[in-house]
């Protein structure tokens, strides 16, 4: 990490235009089957808890994260780029949506900056494994990604532990033209 800036003289040292942010958000049903399989959520497999149903395996937090790479980068979202028809038939993993994302960014010449995610649940405990999933998540992304998590104090489906949301932020750079990079849009 550099730790010297030095100081800004004239034009900025950095161009703005290429820097995006970008949101993604998920939800899904827990099942009523425990022993439907184990609950996927960030990258990570909690066993004794139940499943998240949906496409692939449910892992919302993964699909918050997918989405806000794919808004930061103007590229639409995980229905327009994957398919969520695609997801169902191949049954794929949230870990696997988020490579795949990646690997368009990089096509795109995209770099992610850093990436948070919010996981909206009763349980589990987050904060009992976020260093594992902000290694795991970090990895993938290859940048910091941050993971923090809210209870919906008895609210509704996620407060009674009928559903798992999930949401994201990510800030990427675009490479200039002269690099590779495509041409900025408005
Ligand atoms: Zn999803």
């Amino acid at each position: 990490m550099r730790d010297y800036y030095p100081p800004i003289v004239g034009k900025p040292i950095f161009d703005r235009r290429s820097y995006r942010t970008g949101i993604g958000f998920d939800i899904h049903k827990v099942s009523d089957n425990k022993s439907a399989g184990s609950l996927m959520l960030l990258g990570l497999e909690w066993e004794g808890y139940a499943p998240l149903i949906g496409h692939s395996d449910g892992d919302a937090a993964a699909h918050a994260l997918a989405d806000a790479l794919l808004s930061a980068s103007g590229l639409g979202d995980i229905g327009s780029v994957i398919g969520v028809d695609t997801l169902e038939a191949k049954n794929i993993s949230g870990e696997q949506v988020l490579r795949t994302v990646c690997s368009l960014l990089a096509d795109e010449k995209i770099t992610v900056v850093n990436a948070a995610v919010i996981v909206m649940c009763e349980a589990p405990n987050i904060n009992s494994r976020r260093a594992e999933a902000q290694k795991i998540l970090s990895d993938i992304l290859d940048a910091p990604v941050s993971v923090s998590a809210s209870s919906y104090n008895k609210i509704g489906d996620i407060g009674n532990g009928r559903a798992i949301a999930a949401q994201a932020s990510a800030l990427i750079h675009f490479n200039p033209p002269a690099f590779g990079g495509r041409p900025f849009k408005r």
